[in-house]
């Protein structure tokens, strides 16, 4: 079968879900049998969101072949369970310096470069995952082959054309944005070369006015028609709803688009995001895209595992508080994080409630009162020192009560700062990364970045192999694997000068990379659950595989 290829673009609001929609799509398609990668094309400038506040952009979702990308990429892996890799996350930043670096190189020579063509052309060739016989890379360093780590072969997914049944583009923005213009462009002419072999999805929204008590179709009749301005018809339009749409609205909706009545389903607003694969399945979602390339629709499939997974998510009504301890009062901001312990919760029978606890606003006067019937604390990842000694003063309370605690990338760090400060008697210890002058620099840099200068794309990225201590919590939690993969996005790590004496005190050194000698997770035995990550687990949690350690941690905070 040639790949197919889906496109996924929104209209009249942004954060109408399209990126669960793209998801959705890729787990009805996956299914099905078919191989399927998702893919998101942003119209920013940026090379990649890594140097985005989260307060501008949410949580930086890190693929294992080291690239920063948007949190979409984490509901196309958490839905479907592949790895995304860097060729998934594309924005008009790379797009443009992949075309200006060749320039340079001089492989126009003579022509002057244009958004249409060059632009567009290359826009094109990403989407349509071509390798560049120019540059195999796009010019971009740090790219899967030169991991130091030599990731396998499955993780560096090439362009890889051929190996994917269906392509699926999310577009990033909302149409009739001028940034997006070249991305609808190219849009449409693949449409055009593809014939068939492509089909377009439309988000847009329904609204409800409550003083007329109706639903209103009208700002997706002049969405649908921007799309037409641009060349694009779209094949199926899905309305996001508040409200349930009737046969005759969505008929309406048709009649006005000219899409088939069967092409226009809705996404109703829903208890969960993952009941919305099924209510896609139900209303025919992947089955109209299927009869619009003209492939036998064939059985519906079951889907056993989702919908015993969604069973359970709905007899899961226990509930268990674990506190969120970090400086980001957005809730994409810890996204994956909370996906993560979410989902942890499910199969382990029981509703997380998740409280955001600032850091900044944490004192020792009122720690005890922040943490007052939290079953678990985990400490989030983050950069600079604000909220740092809030999150430090957490962690002493966590400790010295016994409340299971995870801390993650920074959050690991500000335990091993606290352990350092209050158990070995180093009052002033810190990481480089907060206080250069520190006596005790028990968190530094870490000697390979001690030459970078530049801030982007240069950090220690994507997933690196760590070995297990024998007989640990970790190890346990792991199935006493020996070797595992995680995910790293840092720059500072635990100063392996100290470690003799931190093992001797309590905290132990469980997890260490083998070629690197990297410390990589902490723990202390001694404590119901006090573990530390150097990696971020939370990229690697799926609907269908929970990571083991966020299902260890809850087991812990409900026993
Ligand atoms: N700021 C810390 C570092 O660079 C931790 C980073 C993080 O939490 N992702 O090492």
């Amino acid at each position: 079968m040639n790949t197919k290829y889906i496109f996924v673009t929104g209209g009249v609001v942004s954060s109408l879900g399209k990126g669960i929609i793209s998801a959705s799509i890729g787990k009805l398609l996956q299914a099905r049998g078919y191989k399927v990668t998702i893919q998101k094309f942003d119209p920013y400038i940026n090379i990649d969101p890594g140097t985005l506040n989260p307060y501008e952009h949410g949580e930086c979702y890190v693929t294992v072949d080291g690239m920063e990308t948007d949190l979409d990429l984490g509901h196309y892996e958490r839905f479907t369970g592949i790895h995304t890799t860097r060729n998934n996350s594309i924005t008009t930043g790379r797009i443009y310096k992949t075309v200006i670096d060749r320039e340079r190189h001089g492989d126009y020579l003579g022509k002057t470069i244009q958004v249409v063509p060059h632009i567009t052309d290359e826009i094109k060739r990403r989407m349509l995952r071509e390798e560049d016989p120019l540059c195999p890379d796009g010019h971009l360093p740090h790219n899967g082959e030169n991991h130091p780590d030599g990731l396998p072969p499955h993780y560096g997914g090439g362009l890889g054309r051929g190996s994917f049944d269906f392509v699926i583009t999310e577009v990033g923005g909302t149409i009739g944005d001028i940034e997006s213009a070249p991305f609808m462009e190219a849009i449409r002419q693949l449409r055009w070369q593809l014939g068939r072999d492509a089909v377009c999805v439309h988000l847009t929204y329904v609204p409800y006015l409550k003083a007329a008590e109706e639903l209103k179709t009208k700002p997706t009749q002049h969405s649908v028609k921007e799309l037409q301005g641009m060349g694009i018809q779209p094949d199926i339009l899905v309305l996001r709803t508040e409200r349930h749409l009737d046969d005759a609205l969505r008929m309406k909706v048709a009649s006005f688009c000219n899409v088939d009545l069967e092409c226009v389903v809705q996404s109703e607003d829903m208890p969960s995001i993952y009941e919305v694969p099924v209510s896609m399945q139900r209303q025919g979602l992947d089955a109209a895209i299927m009869r619009k390339i003209g492939i036998p629709v064939g059985e519906t499939p079951s889907m056993k595992s989702w919908h015993d997974f969604l069973d359970k998510q709905r007899r899961a009504t226990r509930e268990v508080h674990i506190g969120l301890v970090g400086k980001y009062d957005l809730q994409d901001a810890y996204k994956s994080i909370r996906e993560s312990l979410n989902l942890a919760g499910i199969y382990n029978d029981v509703k997380v409630k998740l409280h955001f606890i600032n850091s900044e606003d944490i004192t020792p006067d009122n720690v005890a009162e922040r943490l007052k019937g939290m079953a678990g604390a985990v400490i989030c990842p983050g950069f600079g020192q604000r909220g740092i000694e809030g999150k430090i003063t957490a962690v002493e309370y966590t400790r010295t009560h016994d409340i299971p605690t995870f801390g993650i990338c920074l959050g690991m760090q500000m335990m091993v700062i606290e352990f350092a400060r209050h158990v070995l008697g180093y009052a002033d210890a810190h990481s480089m990364e907060m206080d250069t002058a520190t006596q005790h620099n028990v968190i530094d840099l870490m000697e390979e970045q001690k030459t970078v200068t530049e801030m982007g794309g240069t950090m220690r990225l994507g997933a690196y192999d760590c070995e297990l201590a024998n007989g640990s919590r970790t190890w346990k939690a792991y199935g006493k694997k020996q070797l595992i993969q995680e995910r790293h996005r840092h720059r500072y790590e635990f100063n392996n000068q100290y470690q003799e004496e931190f093992e001797q005190h309590g905290m132990q050194c469980v997890g260490i990379n083998p070629t690197s000698h990297l410390v990589e997770i902490v723990e202390i035995p001694e404590l119901r659950w006090f573990i530390g990550t150097q990696f971020h687990p939370e990229y690697a949690s799926t609907v269908l595989h929970p990571h083991p350690l966020f299902m260890d941690f809850i087991k812990a905070a409900i026993a």
